[in-house]
């Protein structure tokens, strides 16, 4: 009995600490986790990777007004004011727009530019490169490769092993803690079985 008090104690601390210190982070999963089923977006999955044609005229209605302006409209957001610019979670970004895997946090850094900055994708299919030169500039714009939603543009002045920066917007991006598929429920079956 003393055993399972020490053990109790233990579970119970080390989930107190956990809170306090991921809380933050945890917010975040719990919005993810609601957004994932997305009732408004047939379109969303995270494990279909089959590419979708669709018009602006089907993405203006599942789609969010923010996350339209970015990802079909290619607009752009505020530098300092996205909810990924200095988040440093670990876990996965996914396309806000179909929830196609797009980053790892272990490829994010941290750039003085104000938006959530990586140094390459999840894999090679994850994204599509285009031209741009909108705006008076030439650029290399980066869209989702499953469902073609703007995501960012990419530049030369990375770190290693890259040297490339994925400056991407954190409206069209979706994160996933790792581990969020129930490590408290873990615990709760754990304890159950003693
Ligand atoms: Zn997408």
């Amino acid at each position: 009995m003393p055993c399972m008090l020490i053990f109790l104690l233990v579970v119970s601390v080390f989930h107190v600490g956990c809170s306090k210190v991921n809380s933050p982070e945890n917010e975040t999963a719990d919005t993810m986790t609601d957004q994932k089923a997305r009732p408004d977006n047939p379109y969303y999955s995270r494990t279909d990777t089959t590419k979708l044609d669709l018009p602006d005229s089907v993405w203006a209605v599942v789609l969010t007004e923010e996350v339209y302006e970015v990802a079909r409209k290619k607009g752009t957001e505020k530098a300092f004011s996205g909810q990924y610019w200095d988040f440093e979670g670990k876990g996965t970004y996914y396309c806000a727009a179909c929830g196609n895997a797009l980053f790892r946090s272990d490829a994010k850094f941290a750039s003085t530019c104000g938006w959530p900055s990586f140094f390459e994708p999840i894999r090679e299919q994850s994204i599509v490169y285009q031209p741009d030169s909108s705006h008076g500039m030439l650029r290399t714009e980066v869209v989702c490769g499953r469902c073609g939603a703007h995501l960012g543009h990419i530049f030369d002045d990375g770190p290693p092993p890259t040297g490339k920066r994925f400056c991407m917007n954190s409206i069209v991006l979706d994160f996933e803690l790792d581990g969020n598929t129930g490590g408290g429920a873990s615990s709760l079956r754990y304890l159950s079985l003693q």
